[in-house]
């Protein structure tokens, strides 16, 4: 009998990342038109991308035949001093998702466990399987703070904290006294990272849940802020994200970091897209008079929601509904959102779009749910 070629155990854990479905896949599979899909799926900017990025980007292409600027001076003077820190607590990383891989292998291994919120962004259980390092979750879906305590105190070869705040995919957040009161109980050993992928939204929708990275890594040199330019900033296309902390968690990561990680387009959009606050700004305000429009419409329909401190609105469906069916029939009519069954949760995460894609989704969906 022909052998069956044999791959790294651990790799047989993983479940492969599935991403919002592409535009193009819908446009072939169901035979919809480009102009007719909403893809509100994967938590992008629905306003698109800054003209001042677009321009500056197009300035610069005749550059893509060199290297990139390996020390990445340029967007790290920016986030220095758009933070209020110093260039040496940065790295920056193709999305923050390289980043949180960087923290993973340079902290994690087989006896150093990671841990997590029972329901969130799944890169950190992938990269953390990747390298056999085991994943405790919390049985809470949400972030319940006492039964991370308790779970920490409880394993005393936890390494690595995962805090997503705002939480992808439930949208809900801490407050930074809450946060801050948590990692206090944490030993200075442990690394505790956390993910700000949507901070931007948080500290808009309440400043007491505002996580000020250069705050956070002076009162706790054992952290890892994370921070993206794919949400707010219009730039998930680009890839580039951000980490913040003390020097010696920096070098550290930068031990385990591919040369040449992020473009040199990439590193001049990132660039320009920070010193567009007022498109970030305007984003932000749209997004949450839209989110008043999604929860008015949950509620007509008597449908839960989780209160999003993010750019998106997580539906818990009841026994009457099942959200993989119905992201199906959403599809179908081209409408993309995320169906969460594979997190285990039967609820469905919208991003909140355009007020024209809003309108869209509310007319799309009532038909689904008389169908
Ligand atoms: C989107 C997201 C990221 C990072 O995205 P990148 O595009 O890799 O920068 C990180 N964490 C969470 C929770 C996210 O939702």
């Amino acid at each position: 009998m022909e052998k069956k070629m044999q791959f790294n155990p651990e790799l047989a854990e993983i479940k492969t990342y599935e991403g919002g479905k592409p535009i193009e896949l819908v446009m072939r599979e169901y035979g919809i038109k480009e102009e007719e899909i909403v893809k509100l799926a994967s938590n992008e900017n629905p306003n698109g991308v800054s003209p001042k990025v677009v321009e500056a980007v197009q300035n610069s292409a005749h550059k893509m035949f060199m290297y990139p600027d390996d020390a990445m001076v340029t967007l790290k003077s920016g986030l220095a001093k758009q933070f209020g820190v110093t260039q040496e607590n940065l790295i920056i990383g193709a999305g923050s998702d390289e980043v949180i891989n960087f923290a993973i292998r340079a902290k994690a291994n087989p006896t150093q466990k990671v841990l997590t919120a029972g329901v969130t962004f799944a890169m950190y259980d992938i990269y953390a399987k990747q390298i056999a390092a085991p994943v405790i979750k919390t049985t809470s879906q949400q972030h319940d703070l006492a039964e991370f305590l308790a779970l920490y105190k409880a394993n005393p070869d936890i390494a690595v904290i995962f805090l997503c705040l705002p939480n992808n995919p439930l949208g809900e957040s801490l407050s930074r006294a809450e946060v801050y009161e948590f990692i206090a109980q944490v030993d200075t050993e442990t690394l505790v990272v956390v993910d700000g992928a949507y901070q931007e939204y948080a500290s808009y929708k309440d400043s007491d849940y505002k996580i000020d990275p250069s705050d956070l890594i002076a009162t706790f040199p054992n952290t890892l802020y994370l921070g993206t330019f794919s949400k707010a900033y219009g730039l998930g296309g680009m890839r580039v994200g951000y980490g913040i902390g003390a020097k010696e968690v920096i070098d550290t990561l930068y031990k385990v970091r591919p040369p040449f990680n992020v473009t040199t387009l990439s590193l001049v959009a990132a660039t320009t897209a920070l010193e567009d606050q007022a498109f970030v700004n305007e984003a932000v305000a749209l997004n949450f008079s839209e989110m008043e429009r999604y929860e008015t419409f949950a509620k007509e329909n008597k449908i839960d929601f989780i209160k999003s401190y993010t750019n998106f609105i997580t539906l818990i469906f009841n026994e009457n509904l099942n959200s993989k069916e119905v992201a199906q029939l959403l599809l179908k009519k081209g409408i993309i959102v995320r169906d969460l069954t594979s997190y285990g949760v039967n609820a469905i995460r919208i991003t909140i779009g355009t007020p024209t894609q809003n309108s869209k989704f509310f007319e799309t969906f009532t038909k689904v749910l008389t169908a």
